[in-house]
């Protein structure tokens, strides 16, 4: 990409990105007009510069949304001669922008090689005569005080009594600060006289945390913990041992080798991508032997329950559902909308038909009655109409590249946005009436019996708080969402009687255990940690994993899907270490007891790779690997060294339908 193709998009930054959202002080909209801010991310992620979001730089920390140095900018109240102390350089990229505003710039970091790489940055963009420093910022920067204002990019428990005293009198200090879980305030604080300080709070942000003596004390959660154990010498070699080979994918022999935990209750089949055909053939397989062999009734999938409601009524050749939508016709549709998922519903179909005792037909059900994918395409729509901003917002929130990690920046720039706030209620209010109209026709349906009216009245009486988190895309969205389904998966098994058996399909982040996660020490909770703590060794986690291949995502939230190449896993990740076992298909047993000395060396915490609706392959190691235990997610781990993308069903064929004309029973029309 050339230097006139960079200068386009940052004109665009700055037109769409910062004018339009309040930033109204000339010299903060000419600086960020200048400053090359792809010269201050890594180089790979060049392309990514000008997109409205913190970027990852190097040391585990981040480039700051350009708004946010906007804002940040603006509330200094700068004007060019001013000199100005920043805490956090980071890239170099805001130090650059008040440089180029005509400031005299002191800039201080912890990380002495983010110091050296920003010097580097701000002479290659022309940035001459900004003052460095590596070390604890919260003791600012005495020889050069006083200063006209003082910049904070990192969020503190409180404002450091040093920083206050090394403003001048009228000077102002901009820092995020609190201590609330998630998110601080943004707060201005003004030097109105020797001793005397007035402090205003502009909104809610959320940044990386500020360490130092009169910040936050290094922790757990910090870089520290990112790196990744160095490898022992001999666990590929452990690997190729313990690794038990698995016959070709569409071989119906597959399953036989999960027959091992055919006693569970509950058999919780991962996948690491959502749009892997490996991943679904392989879960038909290992579902169908469950069903046919071990009495498992239930498959119950990581899906909205209308969508599913419509397949079993296909499976199971009950009544049609009387209304003409397509299953699964929403983003991300080839999750679900596949020839492998049809073929499987196929078999279950023909499986059924054999069953003469309606109640005892296997039952295909979604696990999420209130509606995710279905919740977040009705909140776009709705935005759209009333306030593109917000729907710019919206977008953002729910296509973060991978809603399993922390992006705090992001969560910033929601609550600075009024429109989006002021939306709130009529989103909410519009998503209670969806699920409203959806409880009443399953009720008029007469749909099982199993959503009786105690399991109604608490669905609606928790849907408030389900639609306003899911809204905010807020953090703790996920644990509503993952109680959630949790809930219906238990309220299903109910209305099998006792002694039902499930098999769920969900992504490795619900269906392993979350406890042996960073989102598990960071409190986030899923459905196979759940299912752990109330079926303890009668539920049986499988994850799946691969190196390399073909994936089926889209590139954001509600995006076309893309057929894209996965590269080789990363070299200090569990899946780099599989494939260098060498073997192109295999089973590894993690359980207590079985591979002692293999489980003993994957346990410590390293990458894994996850990749879900949406995947940016340029962005790999940042966004889309998490740090994990394996034993401690997982039971068995499926591997599959090559893996291709899901061969999606053209939009004219919906999927019951398709079924329905190739299961030959003649008993079954189209149910959509
Ligand atoms: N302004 C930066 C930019 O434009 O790229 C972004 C800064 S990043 C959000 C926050 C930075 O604060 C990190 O680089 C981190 O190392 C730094 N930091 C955290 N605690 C610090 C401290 N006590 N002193 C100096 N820097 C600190």
């Amino acid at each position: 990409m050339g230097s006139t193709d960079f200068a386009e998009k940052r004109r665009i930054m700055v037109e769409r990105d910062i004018a339009p959202r309040g930033i109204d002080d000339a010299g903060v909209i000419a600086a960020l007009g200048r400053v090359p801010r792809e010269l201050f991310v890594p180089e790979y992620l060049a392309e990514l510069a000008y997109d409205d979001s913190p970027l990852p730089i190097e040391q585990g920390q981040t480039i700051s949304q350009p708004f946010v140095v906007a804002l940040m900018m603006q509330a200094a109240e700068l004007v060019p001669g001013a000199r100005v102390l920043e805490i956090g350089t980071g890239s170099g990229y805001s130090a650059a922008a008040l440089a180029a505003m005509g400031c005299e710039v002191y800039s201080i970091d912890r990380h002495a090689s983010l110091v050296e790489a920003a010097r580097t940055r701000l002479e290659r963009a022309g940035c001459a005569g900004v003052h460095l420093r590596a070390g604890d910022g919260t003791l600012g920067w005495p020889e050069a005080a006083p200063f006209d204002a003082v910049i904070v990019t990192a969020g503190g428990p409180s404002l450091p009594e040093p920083l206050s005293r090394q403003l001048k009198v009228g000077g102002r200090m901009i820092m995020p600060a609190g201590a609330e879980a998630g998110g601080q305030r943004l707060v201005r604080q003004r030097r109105t006289g020797e001793d005397a300080f007035i402090e205003e709070d502009l909104g809610r942000v959320a940044f990386v945390p500020l360490i130092g003596a009169h910040g936050w004390p290094e922790t757990t959660r910090t870089e520290a913990r990112r790196r990744s154990p160095a490898l022992p010498p001999d666990a590929a070699e452990r690997i190729r041992d313990a690794a038990e080979p698995l016959p070709e994918v569409d071989d119906e022999r597959f399953g036989v080798p999960f027959d091992r935990i055919a006693d569970a209750r509950v058999v919780l089949l991962g996948e690491a991508t959502h749009g892997t055909s490996e991943f679904h053939r392989a879960r038909a397989r290992i579902t169908e032997r469950l069903i046919a062999r071990h009495g498992f009734s239930i498959v119950a999938v990581e899906a909205d329950w209308p969508d599913a409601e419509r397949i079993d009524r296909y499976v199971r050749d009950r009544p049609p559902a009387g209304s003409d939508e397509t299953a699964f016709a929403r983003f991300p549709d080839w999750m679900w909308r596949n020839e492998e998922v049809a073929g499987f519903v196929d078999r279950l179909r023909r499986h059924n038909d054999a069953i003469e005792d309606p109640g005892r037909r296997v039952g295909f059900h979604g696990l999420d009655l209130y509606g995710l994918d279905g919740s977040i395409a009705a909140v776009l729509d709705y935005l759209d109409r009333v306030d593109p901003e917000a729907a710019a917002v919206a977008r953002e929130r729910y296509g973060c590249l991978a809603p399993w990690r922390h992006a705090p920046e992001t969560y910033g720039r929601a609550a600075l946005t009024g429109g989006f706030a002021s939306c709130e209620k009529a989103a909410v209010d519009m998503l209670r009436d969806l699920l409203d109209r959806r409880l009443s026709r399953l009720v008029a349906a007469g749909d099982e019996g199993w959503l009786d009216g105690e399991q109604n009245a608490r669905l609606i009486a928790s849907a408030e708080e389900y639609y306003r988190t899911l809204y905010m895309g807020a953090t703790n969205s996920w644990n509503l969402r993952d109680r959630h389904m949790f809930e219906t998966l238990r309220s299903v098994m109910a209305a099998r009687g006792p002694g039902a058996k499930a098999v769920v399909w969900a992504h490795n982040t619900h269906a392993g255990n979350s406890a042996a996660t960073e989102m598990g020490r960071q409190g986030q909770v899923n459905l196979g940690m759940l299912c752990r703590e109330a079926f303890g060794t009668e539920a049986a986690l499988v994850g799946f994993g691969t190196d390399r291949g073909t994936v089926a995502a889209a590139s954001r939230w509600g995006g076309p899907m893309e057929v894209m190449e996965v590269p080789p896993s990363h070299p200090d990740s569990y899946e780099h270490l599989c494939a260098r076992s060498g073997k192109p298909r295999f089973l590894l047993d993690l359980r207590p007891g079985r591979n002692g000395p293999l489980a003993e060396d994957l346990k410590r915490f390293r990458p894994e790779r996850a990749i879900g609706a949406v995947y940016r392959p340029g962005a790999e190691r940042e966004n889309h690997y998490f740090q994990a235990s394996l034993p401690g997610q997982f039971d068995l781990y499926v591997w599959f060294d090559r893996t291709a993308a899901v061969r999606p069903l053209a939009p004219t064929a919906p999927l019951p339908d398709r079924t329905g004309s190739s299961a030959g029973t003649g008993k079954s029309t189209a149910h959509r």
